[in-house]
């Protein structure tokens, strides 16, 4: 068995730290809630997110994979009047 020293844990530690910075920051991205003013009706609403898949594809796939972001976001339907509009 071999013996795993202290710099050895530091750098799985590290590496394990720099695998977590881009799902977060993907996750804080595309899980921000932001409110969109419906056009027809003018109630505030959740703006449409991403698909799971485009989220997974970055993640996986970091940082070629923020390019599957550019697909756009899906359609925000307003909660009110039932309106959907590409906010
Ligand atoms: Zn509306």
């Amino acid at each position: 068995m071999p013996h795993i020293g202290l710099p050895e844990l530091l750098v799985l530690m590290v590496t394990l730290l720099i695998l977590m910075i881009p799902i977060l920051l993907i996750i804080s991205v595309t899980g921000r809630k932001v409110t969109v003013t419906c056009p027809r009706c003018g109630t505030e609403t959740r703006r449409g997110g991403y698909s799971w898949w485009q989220i997974l594809v970055a993640i996986l796939f970091f940082p070629i994979g923020l390019l599957a972001l550019a697909a756009g976001r899906q359609p925000t339907e307003c909660t009110d009047c039932g309106f959907r509009w590409q906010a």
